[in-house]
């Protein structure tokens, strides 16, 4: 039996956090499936399934803390381990607790002598001594700003990478690749979700669906899934914070002479007075018609840049007028 350097079949370094073992395995399996090498299948075979072994122990927190362990130590361990096995199958005792008890893996006996049997993924939903909690998942929403200022509960559709189903995310079907995840142990799937948006979610924030994220193994409870929140610009409303922008056009007449105008809110038109000899640009707030806070209560504001419209095609007797107030304005008669 040899050592088998796991690591080094990924190409990570021993620290490598979980991330980027994943990837790293991703990687090497695609490059080395056997139907991506059919002009050197049999030796593509090989490597892949000493990828696959190496991923078996270091994608799983379970197995990795033990292959770490062992060092060194290694065949100290495995002389132990074989005693601890015979000692079991001569009591009869049907638990384990240092693996080895599993039937054959396919893999290599370095595998079977420590790893096999240990976390494997099963469907029993009874809480084992192997229980591991499953991932949480990350993904974005698209949300409109009327979906942020309502809130309230939205069906929606999400592609979420998810255990294959076909081999519990082994990878492997009876000993061979699994055909429907390419031996990745993932696949995509599209699930719909009902979905509670807080009343003033913003850009960038995060919704998390508690128990959605990855299927638990081995009776562990789901990950969570957390969806992170892109809100789509609005064509009428900016959004700074929890404050709204808009800019609204006036009549000159308006700005010169003040009035009541309609406004547009997220909440339905309201009535706001220019006061006379407003300047053009001019912006004015209307209090609490922003976006809901989503922490505590109350609302920002709605704040409204006063957009005057000169008119344009003038008649004679217009003419005449602006002309004489011109004059007026230039202190002549
Ligand atoms: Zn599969």
């Amino acid at each position: 039996m040899n050592y088998k350097d796991y690591y080094a079949v990924l190409g990570v370094p021993k620290n490598a956090p979980e991330k980027e073992i994943k990837s790293a395995y991703r990687r090497l399996a695609r490059k080395w499936h056997p139907d991506a090498n059919l002009d050197n299948s049999k030796a593509a075979e090989e490597k892949f399934k000493d990828i696959q072994e190496a991923y078996e122990v270091l994608g799983d927190p379970e197995k990795r803390r033990k292959y770490d362990v062992l060092g060194s130590d290694w065949q100290q361990a495995a002389q132990q381990a074989d005693q601890q096995r015979r000692y079991r199958s001569q009591a009869g005792d049907a638990t384990f607790d240092f693996g080895g008890a599993g039937a054959p893996s396919g893999f290599s006996d370095f595998f079977d002598m420590f790893f096999s049997g240990i976390g494997r993924r099963q469907t029993s939903q009874t809480a084992g001594p192997f229980a591991r909690r499953g991932q949480d998942l990350e993904t974005t929403i698209e949300l409109g700003l009327r979906d942020a200022y309502d809130g309230g509960k939205k069906s929606v559709s999400l592609k979420l990478e998810d255990a294959c189903r076909r081999c519990h995310g082994t990878g492997t079907d009876s000993g061979r690749i699994c055909p429907v995840c390419h031996g990745t142990g993932h696949i995509l799937a599209s699930k719909k979700f009902d979905v509670t948006i807080p009343k003033g979610i913003g850009d960038g924030q995060r919704i998390r669906l508690t128990g959605q994220g990855g299927a638990g193994t081995n009776g562990g409870p789901n990950g969570d899934l957390f969806l992170i929140v892109n809100l789509q610009e609005d064509p009428t409303y900016k959004r700074k914070g929890e404050d709204l922008y808009v800019d609204l056009p006036v009549s000159i007449y308006d700005l010169i002479l003040g009035a009541d105008v309609k406004v547009p809110t997220m909440a339905g038109q309201v009535s706001m007075t220019i006061p006379a000899g407003t300047q053009n640009h001019r912006t004015l707030r209307l209090a609490g018609k922003g976006m809901p806070k989503v922490k505590g209560t109350g609302a920002g504001d709605q704040y409204v840049r006063l957009i005057g419209q000169l008119p344009t095609n003038l008649s004679e007797k217009e003419k005449k007028l602006f002309k004489e107030l011109a004059s007026l304005r230039n202190g002549k008669k």
